[in-house]
């Protein structure tokens, strides 16, 4: 094989799996959002949810543990971070449950 041949194959196997992929996503029903959805924290106390995918962010940019994102509550871009539901009160864990960002990670 020469080296055009090999850049072929190596192409046509990550379009395969891409495709593979997709339909295994597909007969699962799609991607589950919700499982990845957690309470987060801005700077100034709001508290609402957003998806939070380990190793994907298409919406903020990732700092560690803190985000730079849009905050749904506040309307302003800040940096959030993760709070554990056991952590909030009962007025933050509403606040959480009635606040959803985009359900893109
Ligand atoms: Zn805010």
């Amino acid at each position: 094989m020469n080296e055009t041949q090999v850049l072929v194959f190596l192409l046509a196997v990550s379009v395969g799996a891409i495709a593979i992929g997709g339909v295994l996503i597909a007969r699962r029903g799609g991607l589950d959002a919700e499982r990845f959805e957690v309470p987060v924290r801005c700077r100034d106390g709001h508290v609402f949810t957003t998806v939070w995918v380990p190793g994907v962010s298409l919406k903020a940019i990732r700092l560690g543990p803190v985000r730079f994102q849009w905050c749904p509550v506040g309307e302003h871009r800040t940096f959030v971070t993760l709070v554990p539901w056991s952590r909030l009160s009962p007025e933050e864990r509403w606040m959480a449950a009635h606040n959803h960002d985009s359900r893109v990670p």
